[in-house]
Order: C-alpha cells, then structure tokens, then sequence
C-alpha cells in the first residue's frame, strides 16, 4: 500500500514542524520554554568542566602552582555544584510544564473534534484520517508528539556545536613549531581543511545512513497503521469487556489467533518489518554506527600529533578531544534530528489535514429573544435532505409547523427518517432544500448556541458520565440540588434515588468510585430525561424514549409525559404507536416523507391509511405476546 509521494523541499518541511510547534506554544508557552531553557542549559553547562579540567591539567602538568590548584579546584567543583543545581531545578520546572505531553496533544485533537461541525464529525473521511492519526501516535509518536521532542533534539544538538566549536577553535589556529620535522605539515592550510572537511563528512554520513533506516517507517507507513491497528484491537482482546461473552459463547479468541499469530503479519517475526530490519534497515543503522567510530580515530590523532609536535599543552589535548567528540555528537544529532522531522512530515500532513478541516455550516449572529411565554414557533418548510455522501434523500418535502405547547408524536417504522428530522430541527445539520424557520427567520440567521439553547433533547444514544447523579442532571459541577430532585422525581426515579446513599451526590456508576452506583438502562434513561428538565428549554424532544424501558417503565413514563412536558412543545418520536396516543397531533413518516397528520382518533379511523396498519400490525403483537 506504499504511496509515492513527491519528495518535500527542506523549507515545507520546516513550514510543517514549525506549524507544530506554533500549536504547542500558543496552547502551552510555559511548556516550550522551560524545555528551551532546559536545553539551553543542558548543551552548555558541560563545557565548563571541559574548560575547567583544561586549566587543571595545564596546571598539573606545568607550574604545579597549589595555591592556583586550590583555586582552581575550588572553581571546579563549586561550578559543578551550581549547575546540578540549575540542572535540578530547570528539570523540575520542564517536568511539571511537560506533564502528560501525550495527553496535550490529545487534547489538540479532541478539542478539534468539539469544535468541528457534527456534518463533518458524521463523516467517514473525518473519523479515517482521525484513527490514522491515533495510531500514529499510539505507533511510538508520530505525528505532533514528535515535534517537540525533535525541536528539542535539534536545539540541543546546535549549542553543542556551537560550545564545542568556540572551545575548540584554536586547534586548528594552533601552529606547531617550526623545526618540528615532518610534523610542520600540519600547519598547512590545505591539510587543517581537509582534516576539517574529512570530520564533516563522516559527521554526516553517520546519521544520514541511519535516517536512511529510519525513513522506512514514514515510507511504509500505511503499513504501519494498519499493522498498529490491527494490533491495536486483536493483541488486546482480552481487554475489551464489551465483547467478553460473545469471545466465550463462539470462541472469538480462536479466529484473532491468525493476527496474534500470524508470522507473516506486519510486525511479525517473518513480516515486512522483520524482512525490513535484516534487510536495508538494518544494514544502514549499523553502517551508521560503524562510520561514527571513524570520526573519533580522527580526531585523536589530528589532537595527538600536534601535541606530539609542541602545538599545544596536555591541557589543551583534553580539552579539544573532549569538546570535539561532543561537537561530534551534536553533528550527529543535529543530521539525524532533522532527518527525523523529515520523516515525520507525511504523519504531520495528515494531522494537519485533520485540524484544518473547515466549518462550513453558516453562523448567523441574530439573538434568539429570550420569552417567558415560549411563543417560539417553528416550521418546516418544504425541507429536503440527503445525507453528506448519500445519494438517496432521508427526508423529502417536510412541511410542519409546531403549535406552541402541544405534544406532537412523530412515528414511523425504522429508517423511515425520524431522527434526522429532529438532528435537522436543532441544526446539526443543515437542510439540502427548503428551510426552517424559528418565528418566521431561517434558523441559519441565528447564532447557534443561542439556537440550541431552546431544545432539550433526549437522543437515543444519549450518554451519561461517570459523575455524581447532579452534575448528570444538571450538566454542571455545581448544581441546584432542589432543582435536580424535582426533575428526578417528574422523570420518574424517586424510587431508585431512594435507595441512593447519597442522593444526588452519588456517582454514577464504577469507574471512578468504588460507591459508584450502577443503573439500568431504563435508569438511565429517566436520569437522561431529568437532563432534558433541568435545562427547562422551551422545546422537549424524546427521541425513542421508550426503547430501553420495561413495559412498566413505559406505561409510567408516558402516564406521566403530560406533566413532564409541563408548558412546553413536545415532541415524541417512537416506533410504537401505543406510546402515542394520548398526543395531540400525530405526524406519521414513511420513507422520509409525512404521509399522514392528526389526532389518534381520526388517524385511526383512515382504513386505508399506514397509521391504520401499523397500529393494527401492533395492537395483534401486543395481543399475542400478552
Ligand atoms: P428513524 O429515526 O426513523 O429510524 P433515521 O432518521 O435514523 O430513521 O434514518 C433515515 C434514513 O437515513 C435511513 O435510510 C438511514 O439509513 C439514513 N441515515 C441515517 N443516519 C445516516 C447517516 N449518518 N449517514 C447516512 N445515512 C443515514
């Protein structure tokens, strides 16, 4: 599945890390510069002790002065004392900065994803290019986790170069002395070059061919998703408690083995990673190590022989070996870091891609009025809509008004495009045609969040958090306990709050707290419906209510919607036509359209009509199954 890509100019793939780096550094400054100030300090301070022991063994191995010893020393260890100090606590400062870097970037994604219109959240491209992303991530860190380790990678490697570099200048400006014999050849220009360049060139060559190894990751990397992925839910299927019973009841665990087992599979011991890393990958990361030895037999012997010939002191020897091999070491990284962000540029891209997927829904600015008499009417007028990607229309030719404060029932049989008249009515999504209209204004004028603030809907797949049974029903940390008992109650779950040890502080169910309490999905549902109260909206949708609740539940819970919808407009979506008698309009849908309109008793009486037949293809089940 390898894709051929063009190969990216050094300056965009800069343009994509720095992006990265701006992203972090606009949400968490604090974060990059204690890492920049740790690296700062990092790259230098060693120098000091190079320095240091330079002018010690200078001492030692010239005027052997000890008052000038003493001090010496004293300076020694009294820098070293300051810097694991400033080392300590520049670390402790970094570490509380950079605490759970994993989860700031998920943070970056997820809030993404809040923030994204739901079109394009519903979007398969948007949830592919989403799981891609996470198991880059998951798969060792690419993608935006990268980015500041290899800035920081990056960083470090250039001041120390630069440190070594300004301690080690007079090496090559050292002359031997004349009269040095063969050895004055070191003081020719061309030679202290080609030393120069030779240093360069192994430099280099060390992390370009371990690059070159590394590169296979970002060239395979399609591979590498997939292989993560699978390996992601197969390797760790014992974990997933969800599908605990249906594992057992079919032996499931026996159909993964082929991924867990597979030798042939990506990361297997004979798949395309194994092959890869006897193959080039490994040649070039051992070649890599093997070049960067060469450096260091240079460097010895450039130092040695110029000491041998009176350039310089046994000081300066020390000195020039040890600041070189860590100008060494800083070539080595500075190369093999930024090939590193060369590799992670595909896995930025398509992050990028992800954060920059537009919202395109309109966002009018018009205020909804605030009313205490909850005059908001609503109307569809003439609404079509397909869904993004779908040929077919889910809802064709909507025509409706709202009469404030009565119980309109919407049913149909499944697919028939109840949901989405409702996901359409709060503008998740916006009509293909046609418009709707809140007090005679498209509702694309209003601001949105104002919009949303008139419905309280209970969603079928509406999710409640492992927080206290309040902060469920308020939305909020803090709550209105009075309040929240009294939606409890209306919503029928006096008796389950009863047996509750702390009321409305209770936590809902294990995760947490160990006295969390667990509900049923009935429960769950009444908690759901007290949600919808407490919001007081003028609007109140149940979408489904009655799907997760026993028959009692369900006889209770419409017994009761009268005085649960209270002085608002209701509407009651269901596939069970029993459930929506007692409304004042019934508007049945069929294959995305409304095909009938009216009370019970008049739709009831159209022996013709698809009321007619649901409801007597219903009332023989009930019969039956009673
Ligand atoms: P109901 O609520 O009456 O069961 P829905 O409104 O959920 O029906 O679905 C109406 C139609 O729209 C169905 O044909 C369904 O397959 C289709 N549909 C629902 N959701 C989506 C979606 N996210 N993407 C594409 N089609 C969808």
């Amino acid at each position: 599945m390898e894709k051929t890509k063009k190969k990216m100019s050094f300056g965009e793939m800069l343009r994509l890390n720095h992006r990265g780096l701006k992203l972090f550094y606009d949400r968490y400054p604090q974060m990059v510069v204690s890492r920049l100030f740790f690296v700062i300090w990092n790259a230098l301070t060693p120098y000091v002790g190079i320095f240091l022991s330079a002018l010690i063994v200078d001492e030692l191995a010239g005027n052997r002065n000890a008052e000038r010893l003493k001090f010496l020393v004293f300076v020694t260890l009294g820098s070293a004392a300051v810097i694991a100090l400033g080392t300590a606590l520049l670390n402790k400062w970094k570490e509380a900065q950079n605490a759970g870097l994993w989860l700031k970037v998920e943070n970056i994604i997820s809030g993404k994803m809040l923030d994204m219109d739901y079109v394009s959240l519903d979007d398969t491209h948007t949830s592919e290019l989403l799981s891609t992303i996470r198991q880059n991530m998951r798969g060792g860190g690419w993608g935006l986790y990268y980015v500041i380790l290899f800035y920081e990678g990056l960083c470090s490697s250039a001041l120390t170069i630069l440190g070594g570099l300004a301690l080690t200048v007079s090496l090559f400006m050292s002359k031997v002395p004349e009269g040095s014999g063969i050895l004055v050849i070191l003081n020719h220009p061309l030679l202290v070059i080609a030393v120069i360049l030779l240093m360069l060139a192994v430099t280099f060559l060390s992390p370009v061919l371990s690059n070159k190894g590394g590169a296979y990751y970002a060239k395979y990397a399609d591979s590498h998703n997939l292989g993560n992925r699978l390996f992601s839910f197969f390797g760790f299927l014992g974990y997933h408690t969800e599908i605990a019973t249906d594992v057992r009841m079919y032996r499931q665990d026996n159909i993964c083995d082929r991924y867990n087992r597979n030798k042939e599979d990506t990361f297997g011991s004979n798949g395309l990673f194994a092959h890869l890393a006897w193959g080039p990958m490994g040649l070039y990361s051992a070649a890599g190590a093997a070049v960067s030895v060469l450096f260091t037999g240079i460097v010895y012997g450039f130092v040695c022989l110029k000491a041998l010939a009176g350039a310089f002191g046994l000081g300066a020897v020390t000195q020039y070996v040890a600041a070189m091999s860590k100008v060494s070491g800083g070539m080595s990284n500075f190369v093999y870091y930024l090939g590193r962000m060369r590799n992670n540029t595909p896995f930025l891209e398509l992050t990028y891609e992800f954060l920059d997927i537009p919202n395109t829904m309109y966002q009018g600015s018009l205020t909804v009025e605030k009313r205490r008499d909850r005059n908001y009417q609503v109307e569809f007028r003439n609404v079509s809509f397909k869904y993004p990607g779908s040929e077919n229309y889910a809802l064709k030719g909507i025509n409706m008004k709202f009469e404030i404060g009565k119980r309109l029932a919407v049913v149909g049989m499944n697919g028939s495009g109840k949901t989405t008249f409702i996901k359409l009515l709060c503008r998740l999504y916006d009509p293909t045609e046609g418009e709707i209209l809140l007090n005679g204004i498209d509702i694309r004028k209003y601001n949105y969040r104002e919009y949303m603030d008139i419905f309280s809907v209970v969603f079928q797949d509406f999710k409640l958090f492992s927080l206290k049974l309040g902060q469920n029903v308020a939305s909020k940390v803090a709550f209105d306990k009075n309040r929240v008992l009294d939606c409890l109650e209306k919503a029928g779950f006096s008796d389950k709050l009863a047996e509750m040890p702390e009321g409305t502080e209770t936590y809902l169910y294990k995760d947490y707290e160990d006295k969390g309490v667990d509900v049923s999905g009935g429960e769950a549902q009444k908690i759901a419906i007290a949600r919808a109260l407490y919001k007081d909206a003028p609007f109140i949708i149940l979408d489904e209510p009655t799907a997760a609740l026993d028959p009692m539940a369900e006889a209770e819970i419409y017994s009761k919607f009268d005085e649960i919808a209270g002085d608002k407009t209701a509407i009651y979506i269901s596939h069970r036509l029993s459930s929506c008698k007692f409304c004042d309009e019934i508007a049945v849908f069929h294959e995305g359209a409304v095909i009938q309109q009216g009370t019970h008793a008049k739709l009831v009486a159209d022996e013709e009509g698809k009321y007619y037949e649901l409801w007597n293809a219903q009332a023989q089940y009930y019969t039956e199954t009673a």
